[in-house]
């Protein structure tokens, strides 16, 4: 039994949701310090082409270089950023760096017309001042609004009152791309596709991740379709979801992007399936901006 039991806490001691307790409260207790000595970094995630294997854009992902634990990843942070509100401030570091970081790629590779692509948590597209956040980086920056994408997840773009937010069209009318992040697992209602001013559906890594190498792929003909109906609903189901998604997405006349793209049979499958882009490990992990720099300047002197 508990020591704390006398206060009425907890019944049963449980050591593991203790030790999770503190670990946690420990990491909130330091994050808007982190945020002020300046712990966090900026990754960047390759967005390849399917049809030429070009890098059109790169997503933004925060890191925390903590002293002590290394560098840790978002999933260990950004929800309890998202509690505490810390997030308005964090999400605009994080947008400022990236299109420093941009801006920086344009100067040297003006060619490469580098997107950078950043997320939005749910509470900072809510928050009144977003417009104004998004184009003071962008002001001071200097970076055009076309090479700057941000990425919101569907119930974020439906916002709190079950309607999608209006700071949207305000944001599609500065220039930039708009993104529906892990499209697929969220908010079912997609009525919102037909009024929002999105460009670009990133297909949830779940989906692709049911592509799997040594399937035959979709039937071609319809005696093949026949004779692989039953083994098809389970094996073939979510080839069969991002088939049905791209085309949905192409005659909205939205990009598509895959993440979690982890094999070559899986990149092959996404493009003969027509989807426009891919991310994932098998176009290259997360990097610091100075790799990104560096591929750049492989890409323009690989260049004819
Ligand atoms: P996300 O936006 O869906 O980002 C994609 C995640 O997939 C990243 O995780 C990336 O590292 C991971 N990933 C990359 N390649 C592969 C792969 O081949 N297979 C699989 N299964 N996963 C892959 P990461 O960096 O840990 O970020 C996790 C989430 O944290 C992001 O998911 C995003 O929702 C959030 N996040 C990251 N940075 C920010 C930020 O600056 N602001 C906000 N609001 N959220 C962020
Ligand atoms: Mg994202
Ligand atoms: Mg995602
Ligand atoms: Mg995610």
């Amino acid at each position: 039994w508990a020591k704390a039991e006398g206060r009425g806490r907890w019944a049963v001691y449980d050591p593991e949701r203790s030790a999770r307790d503190i670990a946690r409260s420990a990491l909130v207790a330091g994050l808007p310090a982190a945020l002020d000595r300046g712990e966090f970094v900026v990754h960047y995630q390759p967005i390849v082409s399917l049809l030429d294997s070009s890098m059109v854009a790169v997503e933004a992902l925060v890191r925390w270089q903590h002293p002590e634990l290394g560098l840790v990843g978002p999933d260990q942070f950004i929800g309890l950023a998202e509690e505490t509100g810390l997030i308005v401030r964090l999400g605009e570091w994080v947008l400022g760096q990236a299109c420093r970081d941009a801006e920086a790629w344009r100067r040297a590779f003006p060619e490469a017309k580098l997107v950078v692509s950043v997320n939005l948590a749910a509470r900072q597209a809510n928050d009144p001042a977003i417009v104004e956040t998004v184009a003071g980086a962008l002001g001071r920056t200097g970076l055009p609004a076309a090479l700057l994408q941000l990425e919101l997840t569907e119930s974020a773009v439906m916002g709190t009152a079950g309607e999608p937010l209006r700071a949207l069209h305000q944001l599609a009318d500065l220039g930039v791309r708009l993104a529906i992040d892990d499209f697929g697992t969220g908010y079912s209602n997609l009525a919102y596709l037909r009024r929002m001013p999105i460009h670009c559906l990133k297909l949830a890594g779940p989906f692709v991740e049911g592509i799997r190498p040594g399937d035959a792929g979709l039937a071609t003909d319809a005696a093949a379709a026949a004779a692989s109906v039953s083994a098809a609903s389970t094996d073939h189901r979510d080839e069969r979801i991002v088939d049905a998604l791209v085309r949905l997405a192409h005659a909205l006349e939205l990009w598509v992007t895959a993440e979690a793209v982890e094999t070559e049979a899986q990149a092959e499958r996404l493009r003969s399936l027509r989807c426009d882009t891919g991310q994932g490990r098998w176009f290259g992990p997360p990097v610091p901006a100075a790799e990104i720099t560096a591929r750049l300047r492989d890409d323009a002197e690989g260049a004819p």
